[in-house]
């Protein structure tokens, strides 16, 4: 009715309202906010290794980048020779000639200001001796090096000491907050999954807009869907990557288990395939999402995890038309050099090996890639056309024995090839399988993978930023009911294992993106100063 459209348009206009960050309400928000005192005992189980405070977490880094800035001229300049190096690599044409120039005369010359002289041995000598000529990756990986060796040992002591670490501890302590309903406004909802509904939300004093995935406790629990969410949540906060979705809070309330993400507002690839415009993707958008979909799962394997329910449905986009890939409720770890047969996944998308119940590993991921890229040219699965009623057991003959067809106008060779060899119907044969690499394939010639990893290629599709690409609210009303179900002590330590709060590198990059880091940070404003050294 017109009350139900009303309704949608009131849900979709506030949803829309709450992305334009209005920063004069958020500083009011934020008023109240202070740095806790660190407890003596969370800075004694911190994790202090380098590589977790200086490189991982980007507030850790952040506060060194700031100690050695504020030390002597031999410690600025290590710290910015790698900034320098890592825009080197990632410009092109002009910019990098600059850039390299620019490296060249600040850090290689003895008589520079910011003359790398920490560096010793064959580092210091490869340093005096490169030139425009030898100014390869090989070389400058190596000063790379020598110049972490040389920030972990005496500067990261004194770092440690310094006001700076103190600022960290107070930090790591406001991260360890307990998050509730509270800590969001909530918006209209996104979408449907098995447990409950995906809704937006956003965090208050932050204004960062987030994805909200709420399992009903009592139904995971009816169903026995305990050990596949704990699991889907130990994975998520695990991956870092920017083609999957990333965790940022995963917390409960009395009748729901929530999975605060990455929002994704473009909508997923299917809706894009069959609701937009005309059937299937254009060519040059499919390349694009294929390669990161590529790097996603080439992630994922690389932690030992099979994601097993890739297809367009589960590939979400941003509102830059990025994408990535989401819903990660049928990964599991494989055990190390074992394998497994589970039969998992999607009918249309499953691998050959899958549906005979045979052992398999990774390879079940690169059929369902190659099913998916068929289907984002033809709007129709290998061997499944849309919307066509056929029995499983018919779609598991086909899939066995068939030939996969290319009738579609828009296939051209690299793609059917690409298709071709995802397609083999023995694992051993099949692209990925073997070890060799599919973003060698000639279909990503034009991608530039290493650009493409620090997010620096334009997306070729960009969703308007007026439209709601979902489906209408009222869609999803819930009228299954389940009746009262009472947890006991075990099901409590469940959510209590499942609810840790906010994600380290997640919500530390939220802090800093936000600008309430730098707030906080400035000791006019809120009266922490940094005079108390923690020790
Ligand atoms: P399930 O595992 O129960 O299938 P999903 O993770 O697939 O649940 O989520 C259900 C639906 O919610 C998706 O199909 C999608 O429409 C929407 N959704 C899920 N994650 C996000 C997200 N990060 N951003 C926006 N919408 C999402
Ligand atoms: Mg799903
Ligand atoms: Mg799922």
């Amino acid at each position: 009715s017109d009350l139900v459209g009303l309704d949608n348009l009131v849900a979709n206009t506030a949803y829309l309202r709450a992305q334009q960050v209005d920063y004069d309400e958020l500083r009011k928000r934020r008023v109240s906010l202070t740095l806790p005192k660190p407890k003596n005992s969370s800075g004694l189980l911190l994790d202090r290794k380098y590589e977790s405070v200086c490189e991982q977490q980007p507030i850790g880094r952040k506060l060194f980048q700031e100690f050695l800035l504020a030390s002597n001229p031999q410690y600025v300049a290590a710290a910015e020779f790698p900034e320098e190096l890592s825009h080197w690599r990632f410009a092109e044409d002009e910019a990098r000639e600059k850039a390299k120039r620019s490296i060249l005369a600040k850090f290689c010359q003895p008589e520079s200001k910011s003359f790398l002289s920490y560096l010793t041995g064959e580092a210091a000598e490869i340093c005096k001796n490169l030139s425009n000529k030898n100014f390869d990756e090989e070389a400058l990986e190596q000063i790379k090096e020598a110049t972490r060796d040389f920030l972990r040992g005496k500067p990261f002591l004194e770092f440690m000491k310094s006001p700076f670490f103190y600022r960290f501890l107070q930090w790591k302590e406001y991260e360890k907050q307990k998050i509730t309903n509270k800590y969001f406004y909530e918006f209209r909802t996104l979408g449907k999954g098995g447990f409950g509904e995906v809704c937006a939300v956003q965090v208050k004093y932050t204004g960062q807009m987030y994805a909200c995935k709420k399992l009903d406790k009592s139904r995971l629990k009816k169903k026995g869907g305990e050990r596949f969410a704990l699991l889907e949540k130990q994975i998520l906060e695990k991956v870092n990557s920017l083609f999957i979705v990333n965790l940022a809070y995963s917390y409960n309330d009395k009748t729901h288990l929530c999975l605060v993400m990455d929002l994704m507002n473009g909508g997923d690839l299917k809706f894009h395939i069959y609701e937009l415009g005309e059937r299937g993707i254009r060519m040059e958008r499919l390349i694009y999402y294929t390669a990161q979909i590529t790097t996603g799962i080439l992630h994922l394997h690389s932690m030992d995890v099979v994601y097993r329910d890739m297809k367009p449905e589960n590939v979400l986009l941003d509102a830059k038309g990025q994408c990535r890939l989401s819903d990660l409720g049928l990964a599991v770890e494989l055990p190390k050099g074992r394998t497994i047969c589970q039969k998992a996944g999607t009918t249309g998308y499953m691998a050959p090996e899958i549906l005979k119940q045979e052992n398999y590993r990774i390879s079940v991921d690169w059929w369902a890639l190659g099913c998916s890229i068929y289907e984002m040219v033809a709007a129709r699965l290998p061997f499944k056309d849309f919307r066509e009623k056929v029995h499983n057991e018919e779609v598991t003959r086909r899939t066995l024995e068939d030939e996969c067809k290319f009738e579609h106008k828009n296939f051209d060779d690299p793609t059917k090839d690409l298709i071709s060899r995802f397609l083999r119907k023995k694992q051993l044969h099949r692209l990925g399988s073997r070890g060799e690499d599919p973003r060698s394939h000639r279909f990503f010639q034009s991608i530039n993978f290493h650009r493409l990893e620090a997010g620096l290629v334009e997306p070729p599709w960009v969703p308007k930023s007026n439209v709601v690409y979902a489906r209408n609210t009222d869609e999803f009303r819930d009228n299954s009911e389940v009746e009262n179900i009472k947890f006991d002590a075990k099901d409590e330590k469940f959510f209590n294992e499942f609810s840790t709060g906010a994600v380290s590198v997640r919500w530390q990059k939220e802090m800093i993106d936000s600008g309430v880091f730098d707030e906080l940070n400035d000791p006019k404003l809120n009266g922490h100063g940094c005079e108390s050294v923690w020790t």
